[in-house]
């Protein structure tokens, strides 16, 4: 006994049920740090793991601690993402149920590391062939290639992403991984033409010009100088320390060609790359009346070759915007500052459908290939999904595109709906910004519509006319004199979850309209590069309709995932960031507090306790404590169900403590298991 209290004292609970003061917030990080410093990182509350990112490695993912975890229940090993990834697929396995894996947690927390450890644990650990062992290679390989594209170093995260992601991982009936589909939204394509101090563009433009080939680099035009790029210079930090670009070139390359891209496919996408950086470097000179003129012919002459375009269609589109007048269609200049936003936005676009097509051809090269097993999927297969939900960031002045406010939604409900929260209630933060008719999200579009004198702030006057009176809602103007002195009049204020967050509406309604002006629209049309074809359809010329805008098909992909993971079974791994300097060994009791107040985790515990805070499956349960009872030990013959009632009564669990269901025995009070725990370690 007295060793075992030594043990808890020292290492802390490996759930935090077993807390003996659950109710402290005081206790609970305790529990954390104790654990935290002995390198023990993963923490239950019942089924949902804790994780707190050790910014080192850990020994601890080894084959041989994959070996350990598989077929192994839940509470007989130590904490960790393997356990929680076998139990999901046991589940998926026995039940035939497909599962989920939420993944949540502030930027820097370890969400898209934690993925990536449940991957890899299904490639080493799921049966195996040789067409599955390419699937399993490609699944792997998705992960650099996206994240050179849509990673970035930001000053929270050294290896951001910058776009959310859903995984399915599909298996077949023999519990083989066959195929795999990657849902994407959101990326924040701004970070193209623009980036804050200390932070970097995407990793690809780094590797490129670090790793690329001499002769690659000739034939694309580009100097192997970061600096000379004015897209990659406004953030003021071309090296990191901890990313090797000229490596993870090497490793893209590679990853590249695992997936399946062709040659040409990669050369194409390089061609595209490499335009966007030229892109950035054209510059502009404003004449007397004011219009803008291209001051240097060099880049035009590049971007004509790589994007396979006619340099002087694309001189003049970059310089004027095409007007219909009286049903005549006119050339109008635009000013300098006109004609840089226009190329931003050009730049952004290329980007940004660029990033979809690349994941579209992953999705292609991770599909199923043949008919059987088409047919297989169709009656036994089931799905593993993996959610890494970026964004949950409180930033001061945000922007739009990175508010996520409906990924706020699809948390909440996500995360809480199925233990309920009573306290509070997203959802009414949800309606206020998505409502059909007066959310924020229709309210801007319906000003992105308007012609006319439609502004950012005719925006904000109209939400404050309409949404004014909503008790999470605040803008300057409504604001008493304390708050309107930190808010500033182009901003509004959401109460969220995760704090109060301020909005500027700066931009909003640009950035909504994602505005590329119809000539640059008809460049890309014509390009001769084959991955711009397939980004940029004819059809969208012609169509007359208005594309959806950014917030509405954010929302709609939004409600999509919604689907998809409300009809599966979910796990839960929570993510917390230790420090912000991004080091090993230091735990800023702060920052944790503030992230076990958003991440919601008392409140898990308080509901896990509440009612029968442990249920164990008969088998289980029976498994482990058998050896205490001499009925039991060394096996029990007759029902499951009679053999941990004759277990209990043994063990002196009064009626009131448990309840035996149907499968599981549920037991009230953790004090009751961890007495048994406790017996257990005596013997
Ligand atoms: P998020 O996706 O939540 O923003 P990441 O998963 O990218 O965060 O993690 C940020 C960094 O923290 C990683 O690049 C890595 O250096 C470190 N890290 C995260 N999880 C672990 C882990 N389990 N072991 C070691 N280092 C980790
Ligand atoms: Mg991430």
């Amino acid at each position: 006994m007295e060793s075992a209290l030594t043990a808890r004292d020292r290492v802390g609970v490996q759930d935090f049920v077993l807390l003996e003061n659950h109710t402290s917030e005081v206790a609970f990080i305790e529990n954390l740090r104790k654990r935290f410093k002995e390198n023990l990182i993963y923490t239950y509350i019942g089924s949902v793991l804790v994780s707190v990112n050790p910014y080192k490695d850990l020994e601890i993912y080894t084959k041989q601690h994959m070996e350990r975890y598989r077929g192994v229940n839940f509470y007989e090993v130590s904490p960790h993402i393997y356990a929680v990834s076998d139990n999901a697929y046991r589940s998926m396995r026995t039940e035939r149920r497909d599962q989920c894996m939420l993944i949540s947690g502030e930027s820097g927390a370890g969400k898209t590391e934690a993925s990536k450890k449940v991957l890899q644990y299904y490639a080493v650990t799921c049966p195996a062939s040789e067409q599955v062992q390419t699937v399993k290679d490609r699944l792997l390989q998705s992960n650099p290639v996206l994240e050179a594209f849509g990673n970035a170093k930001t000053l929270r995260n050294d290896n951001s992403s910058r776009f959310g992601k859903y995984m399915d991982i599909q298996f077949d009936f023999r519990g083989a991984p066959v195929g795999g589909h990657i849902l994407n939204y959101l990326l924040e394509k701004s970070r193209v033409v623009h980036q804050s101090h200390g932070e970097r563009n995407f990793h690809i433009f780094y590797q490129l010009i670090e790793g690329g080939e001499e002769d690659l680099l000739r034939r694309l035009g580009l100097e192997r100088n970061t600096q000379q790029y004015q897209y990659l210079v406004k953030g003021n930090c071309p090296k990191v320390s901890s990313i090797n670009d000229r490596s993870d070139w090497k490793l893209v390359r590679k990853a590249l060609s695992v997936i399946g891209f062709s040659d040409d496919d990669v050369e194409e996408l390089l061609n595209i790359i490499a335009s966007v950086l030229h892109l950035g470097n054209v510059q502009f000179g404003g004449e007397d009346s004011g219009n803008a003129y291209i001051t240097t012919d060099t880049q035009i002459k590049y971007l004509a070759r790589l994007l396979g375009v006619d340099g002087s269609v694309l001189k003049e589109a970059l310089t004027h915007k095409k007007i219909t007048a009286k049903g005549e269609e006119l050339m109008s200049p635009l000013n300098q500052e006109q004609a840089s936003s226009a190329r931003d936005a050009l730049s952004k676009a290329i980007y940004g459908r660029t990033f979809t097509w690349l994941v579209n051809k992953i999705n292609d090269s991770l599909a199923f290939k043949t008919a059987s097993y088409i047919q297989t999927l169709s009656k036994n297969a089931s799905v593993i999904g993996l959610l890494d939900i970026y964004g949950f960031e409180v930033f001061q002045n945000n922007r739009w595109e990175e508010s996520n406010c409906g990924l706020y939604y699809s948390i909440a409900l996500l995360c809480f709906q199925w233990e309920p929260v009573q306290y509070f209630n997203n959802k009414i933060i949800c309606d206020l910004v998505e409502e059909k008719f007066k959310g924020i999200i229709s309210i801007l579009d319906e000003e992105c519509l308007r012609p006319g004198d439609a502004s950012d702030i005719t925006f904000l006057e109209k939400l404050e006319d309409t949404v004014g009176g909503h008790v999470h809602f605040l803008s300057h103007k409504l604001a008493d004199g304390k708050t309107r002195k930190v808010m500033g009049r182009d901003e509004f204020r959401l109460l969220h979850y995760a704090g109060e967050v301020n909005y500027s509406v700066n931009g909003f309604l640009d950035k909504n309209n994602d505005l590329l002006f119809r000539n640059l629209k008809e460049v890309m049309c014509m390009s001769e590069n084959k991955i711009l074809t397939q980004c940029f359809d004819r059809e969208e010329l012609t169509d007359r309709k208005r594309p959806e805008t950014t917030a509405t098909q954010f929302k709609n992909s939004l409600a999509k995932l919604m689907e998809i993971l409300m009809s599966k079974e979910p796990s839960y791994v929570r993510c917390i960031k230790p420090n912000d300097a991004k080091q090993a060994g230091r735990f800023d009791e702060v920052l944790i507090r503030h992230q076990v107040k958003y991440l919601g985790l008392m409140e898990n515990l308080r509901v896990r306790r509440a009612g029968f805070a442990y249920r164990r499956r008969y088998e289980v349960f029976l498994q482990r404590y058998k050896s205490l009872c001499p009925d039991t030990w060394p096996n029990w013959d007759g029902r499951l169900v009679d053999g941990v009632s004759t277990l209990v009564k043994h063990l002196g669990y009064k009626p009131e403590e448990y309840k035996l269901g149907r499968s599981k025995i549920f037991i009230r009070f953790p004090k009751t298991l961890f007495a048994t725990e406790d017996a257990l370690e005596e013997i």
